[in-house]
């Protein structure tokens, strides 16, 4: 089970996106994958290159377009393990509106996204989860707008599963990664994976600083959608841990009317006269 291949990142030396790196690898290892049974789907930004990085199937797509693509890898083959990945600008600017609506969708894909709050590739510009008041060069006189709150518009849409981490504790983010491949839905895994480069104000220590565990709330349901709310607003969306999961709604593959339990590669193409009519009938 090895999910380590030798291509050599070329992420800036101590980027947050290794870790997530090394934790897909060790919880796909961890949960029994052989690399044959898992595809990464990746979108555009430093974050969009880790599909290249995995010893398993991979595709570098388009900017804001890693669900999407997915989403089509999963129909067509549900016995694959399928992870969509990318940063908050690709998922929660340009590709929003697929991130909302795979939400609701609910196959059975894991979203991890490496939250940076600015866009890394293109060296350094204002993003969606940027802090109102952040300097870039896009926003030489501060960030005017509010920051986006994944983790309330995930919840908000129906989100099946909701979790965050940090790529310092590895520990809790491999298990957390864990838990979303084992989970039969969609499972958006948000991870505070900082810029060295080009974000000089969150960085390593300043998350140190601010992210709140949830093992802190020992009594806290991950079931119950209304607590999950109310804490990451209390916590000012700093908190990590697996923070919401409903483990009674069916994932969209069991749900889909004749959806077939194998995957299309497997299904038998022989048909009868009468079959094949019938289909092409369909398609009129
Ligand atoms: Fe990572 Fe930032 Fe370097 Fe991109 S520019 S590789 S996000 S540290």
């Amino acid at each position: 089970k090895e999910f380590r291949n030798n291509v050599k990142p070329n992420w800036c030396p101590g980027c947050g996106d290794f870790s997530v790196q090394a934790a897909i690898q060790r919880a796909a290892a961890n949960v029994g994958l052989e690399p044959e049974q898992l595809a990464v789907i990746s979108g555009i930004g430093c974050s969009g290159r880790i599909s290249g990085y995995i010893n398993a199937y991979g595709l570098h797509g388009i900017h804001g377009r890693a669900l999407p693509i997915a989403q089509g890898v999963k129909l067509a083959n549900r016995e694959l393990t399928v992870i969509a990945s990318g940063g908050d600008g690709d998922g929660f600017a340009i590709g929003m509106g697929h991130t909302v609506h795979a939400i609701r969708r609910n196959l059975d894909v894991t979203y991890i996204v490496m939250d940076n709050q600015i866009y890394g590739l293109t060296k350094g510009q204002t993003s969606p989860r940027s802090a109102e008041g952040f300097k870039t060069k896009s926003t030489p006189e501060g960030s005017i707008e509010t920051t986006l709150s994944p983790l309330e518009i995930a919840l908000s849409a129906g989100a099946t599963f909701v979790a965050q981490s940090f790529s310092s504790d590895l520990k809790q983010l491999t298990m957390l990664i864990e838990e979303g491949l084992k989970h039969k839905g969609f499972s958006l895994i948000n991870v505070f994976s900082p810029c060295v480069t080009f974000n000089k104000v969150n960085t390593y220590e300043w998350f140190k600083e601010h992210v709140v565990n949830l093992d802190q709330f020992p009594e806290h349901d991950p079931s119950n959608r209304m607590a999950a709310m109310n804490k990451i607003m209390e916590t000012n969306g700093l908190l990590t841990g697996l923070i919401y999961q409903d483990k009674v709604r069916k994932p969209y593959e069991d749900l889909a009317v004749g959806f077939k339990e194998q995957g299309l590669a497997k299904q038998s193409l022989e048909l009868t006269r009468e079959e094949f009519d019938k289909l092409v009938k369909e398609f009129r």
